[in-house]
């Protein structure tokens, strides 16, 4: 069992030590949290436990606390890919309910698997959940002041099981101040995606991760024989070469953990139950 959670990228010029602080507590905790989940739950479903507990958490740009795009509007993406049925679901610009993830996995019975906008708001009314909102003060703040401090902290999570079985997680409010319906990579599979060989989730500059296809390929270059370090290594080297923002976690079905940024810095946490990592 192995777990590794992320939650977008800390950046000292623009955020405090006590928000880097902040991030640090707060992944270990979900980590742990979720580690301790997956003792008796799927890879999938540790996956989607992880991500809305960091969708809870204020600090990151997903669930409470999503950015606000140039239309005062928040509009969130989430997704979840089950290595294991190979099946992929995820909601795109839904706005006011407290949990995309929680969307995203409720809709991983349906033939339509990924609905946006107003239809996945419907489907969401229409399935129990309530109108929540996840504005916050502090994104408010942030928008009038047309400030980006706050942006680039798309959460994610990519699980392996008991069973050797992966499975990924992504959610995110956006870029911030975006045009009102741009795409984000998170619910794409260039931002998350698994199969029985590896899972990976992305955080980062859309564009750039959907140019790239960052998640696809690294999945598929493991698929097809390549280690994961390698794997990163090609992919990371051809998102270079667009100048590409980007960060990834990853697990194989080997075990291996990876996590890479084309800037520093990604926050991270992973866990197998006794060795312990947090970024720095
Ligand atoms: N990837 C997200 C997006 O472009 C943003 C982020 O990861 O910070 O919507």
């Amino acid at each position: 069992m192995k777990i590794i959670i992320h939650g977008g990228f800390f950046s000292e010029s623009d955020q405090s030590h006590e928000v880097k602080v902040a991030k640090q507590d707060s992944l270990k905790s979900i980590v742990k949290k979720a580690f301790h989940y997956l003792e008796t739950h799927s890879a999938a479903e540790t996956a989607v436990f992880a991500v809305k507990l960091l969708e809870d958490d204020e600090l990151y740009n997903a669930g409470t606390g999503s950015q606000i795009q140039s239309d005062g509007k928040i509009r969130m993406s989430a997704s979840l890919m089950n290595g294991d049925t190979q099946k992929f679901s995820g909601v795109i610009n839904i706005q006011n309910v407290k949990n995309p993830v929680e969307i995203a996995e409720f809709l991983m019975k349906e033939d339509d698997r990924v609905l946006g906008d107003q239809g996945a708001k419907n489907y969401a009314t229409k399935n129990g959940f309530p109108d929540y909102s996840t504005e916050t003060a502090q994104r408010r703040r942030e928008f009038e002041e047309k400030s980006k401090n706050g942006g680039k902290g798309t959460v994610g999570c990519v699980a392996f099981d008991k069973r050797g079985k992966i499975a990924a997680a992504t959610s995110t409010g956006g870029k911030g101040f975006e045009l009102e319906g741009r795409i984000s990579d998170s619910a794409t599979v260039a931002g998350n995606f698994a199969n029985k060989f590896c899972g990976v989730s992305c955080t980062g500059v859309g564009e750039d991760i959907v140019s790239n296809a960052t998640a696809a390929k690294i999945v598929i270059r493991v698929t097809d024989g390549m280690s994961l370090a390698e794997a990163f290594d090609k992919t990371f080297a051809e998102l270079k070469e667009i100048d590409g923002f980007a960060g990834a976690i990853a697990i194989d079905h080997l075990g291996n953990i990876q996590h890479r940024d084309s800037h520093p810095t990604m926050v991270f946490a992973s866990f197998d139950g006794q060795q312990f990592e947090v970024f720095e």
